[in-house]
């Protein structure tokens, strides 16, 4: 660094940086014009496939100081008080999401006292409560937010640490199970924080990675609308082959791969759309009194889309392994090679 006095930051700030998988740095824009369709803030967003190794990410992307600027409020800080209850996954559609998580994994790797579950954007630290109570593991929890982890669910053997994988230093081998729930695609670098996930992996251990999936058939539907882009949170864009070549990278053996069922991917993306076209305020913000019949109106029309298209059209997707979520299971070498 040099002597400069430090500017201050703009959420605006920018970088392009190479490839996170191949290191390339030559980029063909695969999407632009999306925009911070839930938060309103500033900026719009271009996404670009690596010509090398074919993985997407935005770019430029907000520098790492701008970013905290879009992250501010954006989750615990929301004052939505039935978020934390919800997040926490003791009730309502959050555990089951949980649920169904955990039910996957376990088909593959199935946790019990003696093991130890990592899990990294643990946010309130629904996925581990849920797991304590099904397999009476251990769990620690890694999230960005401050926040969320303060008010996250305490319990014995369990232990929450703020801040980066990377940068946390836990004990190499330590875990049978690292999950990444909705968060690899948040991760600046996606490859190094995977390489990270196998030096802390047991022999055998296993990691599980859920992330929003380009192929999705609802993604070409709704372009820069479609939700799971997430903009400007989400850094990285994966399909099944670029997801499959990160984890392999970071040399771990790859031992399942599917799409996951998500009901209200079209919902809610079909909605921000409306939303833009119509002009509505973000969510949250004051109403006037034709904003507030236009809006029970769309929640109306919304909620038939959701029963007569989303539910029906997503099953069939996820029978041909096509929604906007996948996960991936892999598993770290049994014996440890340097
Ligand atoms: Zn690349």
């Amino acid at each position: 660094m040099s002597g400069a006095p430090p500017a201050a930051v703009n959420i605006l700030d920018r970088e392009s940086l190479p490839c996170a998988l191949c290191g390339g740095e030559r980029f063909v824009v695969v999407l632009e014009g999306a925009r911070d369709w839930i938060g309103r803030r500033p900026g719009e967003f271009t996404l670009a496939r690596c010509e090398g190794c074919g993985l997407i990410a935005t770019r430029p992307r907000p520098t790492r100081a701008a970013l905290a600027l879009y992250y501010e409020g954006a989750y615990s800080g929301s004052g939505d008080e039935g978020l934390a209850e919800h997040e926490l996954g003791v009730k309502g559609p959050g555990r089951l999401v949980n649920g169904y998580r955990l039910h996957v994994i376990d088909q593959l790797r199935k946790l019990g006292p003696e093991d130890t579950l990592l899990d990294v954007g643990c946010s309130y630290g629904g996925l581990m409560w849920l797991a304590r109570k099904r397999a009476a593991c251990a769990t620690v929890g890694v999230d960005l937010d401050a926040g969320a982890l303060a008010a996250a669910h305490q319990a014995p053997r369990t232990s929450y640490h703020q801040g980066v994988l990377t940068e946390l230093g836990f004990e190499a081998g330590r875990f049978q199970l690292i999950t990444f729930m909705e968060c690899l695609e948040h991760d600046l670098s996606p490859v190094e924080t995977l390489r990270e996930a196998r030096r802390l992996l047991a022999p055998g251990g296993v990691v599980a990675v859920e992330v929003p999936c380009w192929t999705g058939l609802w993604r070409p539907v709704f372009g820069r609308f479609w939700l799971p882009l997430l903009m400007p949170q989400h850094l990285h864009h994966f399909t099944p082959a670029t997801l499959r070549a990160c984890v392999e990278a970071a040399g771990l053996e790859v031992i399942d791969q599917r799409a996951m069922y998500f009901p209200a991917e079209a919902t809610l993306s079909l909605g921000q759309a409306l939303g833009a076209a119509f002009g509505m305020p973000a969510p949250g913000a004051p109403q006037t009194a034709g904003q507030r019949v236009l809006g029970g109106v769309m929640a109306l029309f919304l909620a038939m889309f959701w029963l007569f298209v989303e539910v029906p059209a997503q099953f069939l997707m996820w029978l041909v392994n096509r929604t906007g979520h996948m996960m991936l299971i892999a598993r770290a070498p049994e014996a440890r090679r340097g």
